[in-house]
């Protein structure tokens, strides 16, 4: 039996051995899930034991972490807008930037108690449509998504928070679906990297992440939001909303698709390195 001090020590060790660089967090989140606790309650337990079992199943779960496993897999949950996702290999793991679409959006429509028709177009594990499904409490919504995997993952999210009766799930390519409705909001964090880029993310992203979530295309990262305006336009209704997570230095193209498609940009924002990363366009 080890301390819960010893174990966090020895683990921040070994995963900085292996060059990973949020070692002590990642230690500590990982045997707060085992303790069933919460993260910053580990200092009151510092001296508890950990029993046999528990400290077991913790090295079961860092040996994932050494092999560059992502927390959020490890742990089948990533924390988005308000809610906790459940989150699996398969789908791509929430990122805190995508948060601003729904700040956006949220900023943009004041009455919490409209009726909106929300389109998510590659929804993933559903964590924008839910965001908005709850943001908004009259809201409907359709996810849309190539992948038949992260659609279980978004289904699973739909009943962790029983809107079934407010959401459809579609599985097909974005190209060939048939929609008819039409939408006040249509939101999209698509694949946006060329293959160049994506070969220089981290190991960590690389071995778990799904690549198709990820690259657009081999040469054109702006391939998607091409596609989403020229296909998609005439679903959004006039006066809707278009919401879009974009790549670095794809501003000006996307901007130009938007303008000649009938589309006003009305919001946007910037990410520390000074990159427009997130844009809310009007449909004219
Ligand atoms: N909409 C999901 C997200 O933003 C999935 C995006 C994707 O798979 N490209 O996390």
């Amino acid at each position: 039996m080890a301390l819960v001090q010893e174990i966090i020590s020895k683990a921040t060790i070994e995963l900085k051995n292996k060059n990973i660089q949020s070692a002590r967090l990642d230690a500590e989140i990982l045997l707060s899930t085992v303790l069933k606790a919460q993260r910053l309650d580990l200092v009151l337990k510092e001296n508890q034991n950990v029993d046999f079992e528990e400290e077991q199943l913790f090295n079961q779960l860092l040996d994932q972490r050494k092999n560059n496993e992502p927390i959020a897999y490890i742990i089948k949950n990533k924390s988005f807008w308000n809610e906790d996702y459940y989150i699996a290999r398969g789908a791509l793991i929430p990122r805190p930037e995508t948060e601003i679409l729904i700040e956006m959006i949220a900023k943009k429509i004041n009455n919490r108690k409209k009726n909106l028709n929300i389109l998510d177009i590659g929804c993933g594990s559903g964590c924008l449509l839910i965001s908005l499904l709850k943001e908004f409490s009259n809201s409907r919504g359709v996810g849309l998504d190539i992948s038949k995997q992260a659609l279980e993952i978004c289904k699973k999210n739909i009943s962790k928070y029983n809107l079934h009766h407010r959401t459809r799930l579609m599985h097909g390519d974005m190209n060939k679906v048939k929609i008819v409705n039409k939408f006040d909001i249509i939101v999209s964090n698509p694949p946006y990297l060329k293959n160049s880029e994506y070969q220089k993310l981290s190991k960590d992203i690389k071995q778990y992440e799904p690549k198709i979530a990820l690259v657009a295309n081999q040469e054109d990262g702006v391939f998607f939001y091409r596609e989403i305006i020229k296909k998609f336009s005439s679903t959004l209704k006039v006066g809707g909303l278009l919401a879009f997570e974009i790549g670095d230095k794809q501003w000006n193209e996307i901007k130009k698709e938007l303008v000649n498609n009938s589309f006003k940009i009305i919001d946007r924002y910037k990410l520390i390195n000074d990159e427009i990363r997130c844009v809310l366009a009007l449909k004219l």
